[in-house]
C-alpha cells in the first residue's frame, strides 16, 4: 500500500476542487479519470480503498488482463478506453468498457455502430480530435469534426458524447481546450475530456467535463 498514491489522489482532489470553485463551476461537473495505465493491482488498490471508481486505460488488453477481478471486488467501477482502438479489437473493448475516448474514424465508427447494439451495454463514446494537426497523433481534423460527428450520428447510429482531445506537448494547452469546446458547443455536445496531468486546472477553466489524470496520482509510469 503506497502513501504516495494516495497523497497524489488527495490532491488532485483538492486542485479539481479549487479549480471548480475558481471557475464557478459545481464539483460534480467534473468526472476524474484516475489513468492506471502500467500500473499494477497492487498499485490501484490503496485508489479503489480511497474511494475513486472511474479509472483510464489506453490498451485494451492490458485492461483485460487487470481490472475484471478489480470491477468484480469494487461495485460500481468504470473503466474508460483513453488510448487508440483498433477496429478488431472493438468486440472486447465494448464487452469491458464504460466509455471509449477514441473514435477518430469511418472504419472505428462502423465498427462500432455493430457492436454496441450487439452487445446491450451503454457506452459513453468521445470523438477525438488532434486539435494542433499532428501527423503522428490520433484524431480526426478540427475541419472535419463536424461532418464526422454528423457521419457517426446519421450513418453509424452512433450517440456521441462529447470531445477528447490531447495537446501538443510543446503548446501551450489552452487554445486546444479552447477550440475543442467551441467544436462540442456548435456540434451540441456536452462533454469535454481534456485535461492530464500537468495541465487539468488549465482544463477545468474551459469547460473540462472529464480530466484524466495518471501520474499526479499514481507516480512516474
Ligand atoms: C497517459 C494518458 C493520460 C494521463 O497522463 P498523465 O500525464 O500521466 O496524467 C491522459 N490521457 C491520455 C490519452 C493518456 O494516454
Amino acid at each position: 500500500m503506497s502513501v504516495g498514491t494516495l497523497h497524489g489522489l488527495a490532491a488532485v482532489e483538492q486542485q479539481i476542487a479549487q479549480a471548480c470553485r475558481d471557475a464557478r463551476r459545481a464539483r460534480d461537473s467534473v468526472t476524474l479519470i484516475a489513468v492506471s495505465k502500467t500500473f499494477e493491482p497492487d498499485a490501484i488498490a490503496p485508489v479503489l480503498a480511497a474511494g475513486q471508481r472511474v479509472f483510464g486505460e489506453n490498451r485494451v488488453q492490458e485492461a483485460k488482463a487487470k481490472w475484471p477481478p478489480l470491477i468484480t471486488e469494487h461495485a460500481g467501477t468504470k473503466l474508460h478506453l483513453i488510448g487508440p482502438l483498433q477496429s478488431n479489437k472493438v468486440k472486447e473493448a465494448v464487452a469491458l468498457f464504460d466509455a471509449i475516448h477514441s473514435v477518430d474514424r469511418p472504419s472505428l465508427a462502423e465498427a462500432l455502430g455493430k457492436a454496441l447494439p450487439a452487445s446491450g451495454r451503454a457506452i459513453e463514446l468521445f470523438v477525438q480530435v488532434n486539435t494542433g494537426e499532428e501527423p503522428q497523433k490520433a484524431g480526426v481534423a478540427p475541419q472535419e469534426a463536424d461532418a464526422f460527428i454528423a457521419a457517426c450520428r446519421d450513418q453509424w447510429g452512433l450517440t456521441i458524447s462529447g470531445l477528447m482531445c490531447i495537446p501538443p506537448v510543446d503548446e501551450a494547452p489552452a487554445p486546444h481546450f479552447a477550440l475543442t469546446a467551441k467544436i462540442a458547443k456548435r456540434n451540441g455536445l456536452a462533454n469535454l475530456s481534456m485535461g492530464m496531468s500537468a495541465d487539468f486546472a488549465t482544463a477545468i477553466e474551459f469547460g473540462a467535463t472529464h480530466v484524466r489524470v495518471g501520474s499526479a496520482i499514481f507516480g512516474h509510469r
